[in-house]
């Protein structure tokens, strides 16, 4: 008899578990009930799944697991041939190559690769970064709406794989069944997967406070900013499409470079109550602006036990001086710096909405010890990318990136949390790739 598997989510994670069991052949063992809460396969909830995908192979970003080069190239390929990319080098002998050959409507797919250049990597190293290896394969917001379609119909085209959307989870009874309550009803399952990403943090908050022996509590937030810079400044290290890197900033925290969106745009993060930043590029839709997130790293430690409770504070403290829940502050470098209130802007043009900021002064929501690496980060960056501390740079506030508690998946055999949701990934291919191991 066919065993009955829940899967809630229909996100990066879902999509690796999924994919992991067409290829082991273990599908044909399950039903498969897939809940999510968006309204059909095409909804927006803020992901990278739906907004940029950049999918990257490294082994040194993007989550805390081990993941095999050989899964990595393998998500990359999946990810392309379901948005209509076709490799046309036939041979598989020189991976890169194979992967930089795919090519769509005549176009190849947009590609980067950062610090291969040992001269490049020395210069940054010199000027006290740790640059990150990696290699990018960007599909762009535009291109995922046709992923995410391709996606869903190859999911559906197994008759033992149904879809239930506008359903959200609202809790789960752990048993030798699992029990799933959803604002459609109640469901037993006799395996459950839970892939719900960040925007699933309700649910996950839930099932740490009814099962704390299954999560390890985390201790970190990353608080930072969104910046935007004209083309040109980047325009030298545009082959690495990210600058990917790392820095001890004097305050002693640790400091990155994160998401550079080429030719991109600035957008904003809703969540329920508070509004943050971030960026994404489409393929086909240029922008002369890049962008890029500067965050910093601030670990806490016993008594203190809410992260995300302060980094939502700094968030909704943002929110507040901007006079709207739904709106961020927009500041030029040089004010930021000269801790002064902007009210003209230069010679850089934001691309996000005129009605989603407010121009502000983020002096007022940072804590010094996070100001001060921020400024300490961007003018050590100057030393090396001539122009990206100008005094008419663009910073937005703020930009954070919440960590979810660790979960142990090997305490309950029958139930599995993968990708952001786990605490073990941040990122598409980690995620995916996550799914796909635990499958
Ligand atoms: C704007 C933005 C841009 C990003 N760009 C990139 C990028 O370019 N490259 C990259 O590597 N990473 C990027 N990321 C990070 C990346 O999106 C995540 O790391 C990755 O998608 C995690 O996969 P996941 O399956 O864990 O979660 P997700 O992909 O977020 O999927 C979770 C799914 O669960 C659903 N869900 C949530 N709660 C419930 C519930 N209670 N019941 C039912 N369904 C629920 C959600 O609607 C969602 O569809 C970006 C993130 C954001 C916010």
């Amino acid at each position: 008899m066919m065993r009955k598997l829940g899967i809630v989510g229909f996100g990066a994670a879902a999509i690796g578990f999924m994919q992991g069991l067409i290829e082991n052949g273990r599908i044909n063992h399950y039903h498969v009930t897939v809940f999510e809460r968006g309204k059909d396969h095409m909804h927006n909830t803020i992901s990278g799944v739906r907004m940029d995908g950049k999918i990257f192979i490294s082994r040194g970003m993007g989550g805390e697991l081990d993941i095999p080069i050989e899964i990595q190239q393998k998500t990359v390929i999946f990810y392309l041939t379901h948005s209509g990319y076709k490799p046309t080098l036939k041979e598989k002998t020189n991976m890169v190559e194979y992967l930089k050959s795919f090519e769509k409507d005549g176009k190849k797919i947009e590609y980067g690769e950062s610090f291969s250049d040992e001269e490049t990597y020395r210069i940054f190293y010199d000027h006290g970064f740790e640059p990150v290896k990696a290699y990018f394969f960007h599909l762009g917001t535009d291109v995922l709406k046709e992923t995410n379609n391709n996606l869903f119909e190859y999911f559906s085209s197994f008759k033992n794989i149904e879809f239930s959307f506008d359903t959200t989870v609202e809790d789960i009874e752990i048993g030798d069944k699992h029990r799933v309550f959803t604002n459609k009803g109640e469901y037993l399952f006799d395996e459950v997967v839970i892939a719900v990403g960040r925007s699933g943090h309700k649910l996950m908050d839930r099932l740490k406070e009814k099962y704390p022996h299954l999560v390890k509590e985390n201790y970190y937030v990353d608080i930072g900013i969104r910046y935007e810079l004209p083309n040109h400044v980047m325009e030298k290290f545009l082959d690495m499409y990210e600058v990917k890197v790392r820095y001890k900033a004097r305050t002693g925290y640790m400091c990155r470079l994160f998401c550079q969106n080429p030719s991109g745009k600035v957008t904003l993060e809703k969540y329920e109550d508070f509004t943050t930043v971030n960026g994404y590029s489409d393929t086909h839709h240029k922008t002369e602006n890049t962008n890029f997130a500067v965050l910093v790293t601030t670990r806490f430690t016993e008594p203190f036990k809410d992260p995300t409770g302060y980094g939502k504070n700094l968030a909704k403290l943002a929110n507040i001086l901007a006079g709207d829940s739904e709106k961020v502050i927009l500041q030029t470098y040089g004010d930021f710096k000269e801790y002064r209130r902007t009210k003209r802007l230069g010679r850089v043009l934001p691309t996000l909405n005129d009605n989603s900021f407010i121009l502000g002064d983020a002096n007022l929501v940072f804590p010094s010890k996070i100001r001060e690496s921020l400024v300490d980060f961007i003018d050590r960056l100057d030393e090396v990318i001539k122009g990206v501390a100008y005094f008419d740079n663009l910073l937005y506030a703020v930009e954070v990136k919440f960590y979810s508690n660790k979960f142990n998946n090997d305490i309950i055999k029958n139930l599995h949390v993968i990708g952001d949701c786990s605490g073990w990934t941040r990122s598409i291919q980690y995620a995916t790739s996550m799914g796909y191991l635990r499958a």
